[in-house]
């Protein structure tokens, strides 16, 4: 499996290669020969798109046997995975897929498998044959194996099952109690019910811990058994991290779940163009991935998940909803002047979540405050639906 790793890598990176020689060939000037060097691909070569590299593969599996002792189908996949990565670039504006240095290529996708792979206590992988495996859960019942990734961790290998069923769930409705939620760099999120989740502390300790044993490594030489192994150690506890973060997220998730009918949460699209500077600190503490998870455990326990645009959920005043002008990062507190509400700052941005989230799904929102103190009138009519919504005090 490592050795296919490393053909899986060669062949990403040749199809790299092919593309960005055959982009940086059409950047060449028309009229002058550059001094050094020029590109000799000629004008009407094709790109070498997915299709044209599958076809090239299947030659090259003929004159090289290395590459001809993986399963096709997994070399294929490397060549889609490319492919992806330009079309995220193009579409989604991700960076430029970097070649893979040796070790970097951690995983071969078997897009099929025999119908029923798994034994209990072995996995069968096609051209490889059975592979002892350490069965977490069973597969459940009606559930067919489609897809299996291999996955090579700092801890071992992992088989990731991809499964398939008949069955349909229906979505979620948005009925219920709703809640909004504002992630922040101070506080984890905060709720519209006044909540605040704190970030948890021994992410900084493991932070240090790694921090120490990165310096560790650089007093080793490198490429000896010491390096390796204080390499090691941190590839560890990269993925203790990952795990931690992981289960925090679920259980987080599966904590706002509770009781509720809706969720609302700021639609991280956004996030990434409306702040700008600040989106690397976003994704350090992993709002995409909590998100992902989020909408994954609503899914699962039938609550409705939406995300609102967050342009300007701080500005806003939750109680009267008047424009309150921008807060610097270190104002903690929302103080609206207009209707003199004061809370939280970031479980005053829940709110405003919270209520665009509701005006979304269609419900009517009624900001709890008389009519006469505000600038714009309110719309009146409650629906008669009481979930958990503020009520008219007029
Ligand atoms: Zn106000």
């Amino acid at each position: 499996m490592l050795d296919w790793l490393e053909q899986s890598r060669r062949v990403y990176n040749y199809a790299l290669r092919e593309r960005k020689d055959w982009m940086n060939s059409r950047k060449c000037q028309v009229n002058a020969c550059s001094i050094r060097s020029e590109y000799i691909i000629t004008g009407d070569t094709p790109y070498p798109n997915y299709y044209a590299q599958k076809r090239n593969l299947t030659q090259a599996r003929k004159r090289f046997p290395e590459l001809d002792a993986v399963h096709s189908q997994v070399l294929q996949e490397v060549l889609l995975r490319l492919d992806k990565a330009f079309r995220s670039m193009q579409k989604l504006g991700f960076g430029f897929p970097r070649f893979k240095k040796y070790g970097q290529y951690r995983s071969l996708l078997f897009p099929q498998v025999s119908a029923n792979p798994i034994t209990g206590w072995q996995i069968k992988l096609p051209k490889i044959g059975g592979v002892r495996i350490n069965l977490h859960r069973p597969i459940p019942d009606r559930f067919v194996v489609k897809q299996v990734r291999v996955v090579r961790k700092a801890s071992g290998w992992y088989a990731l099952l991809v499964l398939e069923s008949d069955v349909s769930i229906p979505d979620a409705m948005p009925v219920g109690n709703a809640i909004g939620i504002d992630l922040g760099l101070e506080k984890f999120l905060a709720v519209s019910t006044g909540k605040l989740v704190a970030r948890p502390k021994f992410f900084v300790e493991l932070q240090s811990k790694l921090k120490w044993l990165q310096r560790q490594l650089k007093d080793k030489v490198k490429g000896s058994n010491n390096y390796r192994k204080a390499q090691r150690q941190i590839a560890k506890l990269h993925e203790h991290i990952h795990n931690t973060r992981k289960e925090f997220h679920f259980l987080t998730a599966h904590q706002l779940c509770d009781g509720v009918g809706m969720i609302f949460a700021e639609d991280l699209n956004f996030i990434a163009l409306g702040r700008g500077m600040l989106a690397k600190h976003c994704l350090d503490a992993g709002w995409g991935g909590f998100l992902e998870i989020l909408n994954w455990v609503c899914k699962k326990r039938g609550v409705y998940f939406a995300g609102v645009n967050p342009n300007g959920t701080s500005q806003t005043c939750p109680n009267c909803g008047v424009h309150t002008g921008k807060k610097e990062l270190d104002v903690r507190v929302h103080h609206c002047e207009s209707c003199g509400y004061i809370t939280d700052r970031d479980v005053a941005s829940a709110m405003v979540v919270e209520q665009r989230g509701l005006t979304a799904v269609g419900q009517i929102v009624v900001l709890p405050v008389e009519e006469s103190r505000l600038g714009t009138p309110v719309k009146q009519e409650n629906l008669g639906s009481d979930q958990g919504m503020p009520t008219l005090s007029a």
